[in-house]
């Protein structure tokens, strides 16, 4: 059982953000209802809220890095139920619920099951660090034994340091000489 209304932050235009109460959304037959534990704040987010949204109608939830507990399925999910804890990357997690398809979308594979125990402080990266290995591996393809230069040093910055630090023991080829080379934005 869930409640009937629930706070949402949504974007109405440019620097124009307001928290309301509106209907919890109903579940289709392929959706987890999920209660919203955590979600991030991207540079996506910032940019939405400066100069506008372009993938998407007003009003807007930019939220898309979030996690928390499923509180009803869809009829026609299989593989979760209420209770289980989840990622999210679709839009709307700036609310107290949040609807995401169990079954992949074109741009989101679908809802990440996370362990019990994990902080929520720390699974909350979830979604960035994808982000960071697909720039590794899919974007700039780096080889073990290259160099890499990451300009600033940020959140996601250091993860892409950690994730092409890892190719240091990813096959033959490798000496051991990897550097990874940080310039911090000023
Ligand atoms: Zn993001």
């Amino acid at each position: 059982m869930t409640a009937k209304t629930m706070r949402a932050a949504r974007l109405h235009g440019i620097r124009d953000m307001r928290i309301e109460r509106i209907p919890v959304p109903e579940p289709g037959d392929d959706d987890l209802l999920v209660r919203v534990e955590a979600c991030g704040v991207c540079a996506t987010d910032s940019r939405k809220y400066e100069i506008g949204v372009n993938d998407g109608e007003y009003p807007f939830n930019p939220g898309h890095e979030w996690l928390g507990t499923v509180a009803a399925v869809g009829r026609g999910v299989k593989g979760w139920k209420a209770g289980d804890r989840v990622y999210g990357d679709v839009y709307g997690g700036y609310a107290d619920y949040c609807l995401i398809p169990a079954t992949a979308i074109p741009w989101s594979r679908g809802p990440l099951r996370l362990p019990a125990d994990l902080p929520r402080e720390r699974a909350i990266f979830v979604e960035p660090l994808a982000d960071c290995i697909h720039a590794v591996h899919d974007q700039a393809k780096v080889k073990p034994g290259e160099k890499l230069l990451v300009i600033a040093a940020g959140v996601m910055g250091l993860k892409i340091v950690a994730e092409a630090a890892h190719l240091k023991h990813a096959g033959p080829g490798d000496d051991g000489a990897r550097h990874a080379a940080l310039v911090v934005e000023a």
